[in-house]
């Protein structure tokens, strides 16, 4: 290893575990990884036990094990979930185990095996993993999705690269928007930047805005009502017994949901929307109460239709998202093709489905409870890039004062 390449994935390896997972003494910690990220993994695994860690539990996957089993295992085999690997997410639920993932599978690597099977996995290990997942969406404990290159998704974000290039070039650009130098201090800076995101989020939510007005030189001016008692989050995340983590590395927006029946305007897309592997460019969205009524793109425009479809809830708007537009991932001017980067490059909407906690008591309210407080409900839930650097978004409070929030695509405050 290039010692410059291995003080950086050093330093990343301490940020995933100190601010992502931020390891408490005596946690034996799961690192959910893949036999290609092992350099990754086993810096990690040194610096969960340099966090006092009792042990450290990584699991160790393999894609051309998975594609191979997809494609040549018994079929039967996909309806069966193994009661080793319930026994696995059960113990660490028990031992609420702070849980480090990493993104950047190869999107094609099930390419061509029978959709069936793919279905009838997905099916077979929704119940039996169902508790462990539903309190990690809960935050009961701590968790971290990080990143690692793979080849497949190196070549597709640098097209013009190849092999050992690609991948490098990935590399560096993970590395400069997870604020990572080699100067070995990206854990500072990462603090700082959770500790001004609180500070920002605490001032939107005393203001309780009524509503948003974004409008900029594209042509967008959007009125986004927001519902009572929304909250503003972003940042770090917290466990019932205070510990404090960051779920996504890196991290930019602070975002809350608009009231579903409350969106009016029209609205321009400033980044091209990846979907599914389909790309949608230059588009727009007319909203009257809430809802879509007319759209068009300049290219994607049949998947942009469809996306909208998939249920009631599909067009409407269940986030909004600030992110500065001088932001570490926009700077970079890449497309990434993964939620993770994309959707921390600049201020974004999306529609589909509501987080819960966007509303005070949002998570213990039933489906319809939620509706009625304005969280949208749906099954999907699309981010979309609005942010350009000459946005301006202003608030208005419940006396009718207006405040700038956004001005020149870069906070107000
Ligand atoms: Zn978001
Ligand atoms: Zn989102």
């Amino acid at each position: 290893m290039v010692p410059e390449f291995d003080a950086k994935l050093s330093e990343y390896a301490r940020l995933l575990v100190e601010v992502g997972l931020n390891v408490q003494p005596g946690q034996t910690p799961s690192i959910e990884s893949n036999v290609e990220y092992a350099a990754l993994t086993r810096k990690c695994v040194s610096a969960c036990f340099d966090c006092g860690a009792r042990n450290v539990a990584p699991y160790f996957g393999d894609d051309f094990t998975t594609r191979e089993a997809f494609l040549r295992a018994d079929g039967a085999v996909f309806d069966e979930y193994p009661s080793y690997m319930k026994a696995r997410v059960d113990w660490l639920l028990e031992q609420k185990s702070p849980r480090l993932s990493f993104t950047g599978s190869n999107p094609e690597l099930l390419k061509g095996v029978d959709p069936a099977r793919i279905q009838a996995r997905r099916k077979a290990s929704n119940q039996p993993t169902k508790p462990y997942f539903d309190a990690m969406m809960a935050n009961r404990f701590q968790w971290c999705v990080g990143a690692h290159p793979t080849l497949a998704w190196a070549e597709k974000v640098f097209p013009d690269k190849k092999g050992e290039e690609a991948m490098d070039a990935l590399w560096d650009a993970i590395f400069s928007v997870c604020r990572i130098t080699g100067d070995g201090k990206a854990v500072e800076r990462w603090k700082e930047h959770v500790a001004a995101t609180a500070k920002r989020c605490k001032a939107l939510n005393e203001y309780q805005f009524t509503s948003l007005r974004y409008a900029n030189s594209l042509g967008t001016d959007l009125t986004v009502r927001l519902p009572d008692n929304h909250v503003w989050a972003g940042g770090s995340e917290f466990t019932p017994e205070g510990v404090e983590f960051v779920a996504n590395i890196p991290t930019e927006e602070i975002f809350t949901a608009p009231r579903w029946d409350g969106v009016d305007g029209r609205v321009y897309s400033a980044l091209p929307l990846a979907m599914d592997g389909n790309v949608i460019r230059d588009f727009w969205m007319d909203f009257k109460d809430g809802r879509i009524v007319d759209l068009h793109a300049q290219a994607g425009e049949e998947f942009l239709r469809r996306a909208i479809e998939v249920d009631e809830g599909a067009r409407c708007l269940g986030e909004a998202a600030l992110v500065p537009y001088d932001s570490p991932i926009r700077n970079t001017g890449l497309l990434f093709y993964n939620t993770l980067f994309d959707e921390n490059a600049s201020c974004h909407l999306a529609f589909g489905h509501a987080y819960p906690s966007c509303v005070k008591g949002g998570e213990e309210m039933s489906e319809e409870e939620q509706k009625a407080a304005g969280l949208n409900q749906s099954m999907t839930h699309v981010d979309f890039m609005v942010g350009t650097p000459d946005l301006s978004i202003v608030g208005t409070t419940r006396d009718g004062k207006e405040i700038p929030v956004f001005v020149n695509g870069n906070f107000a405050f």
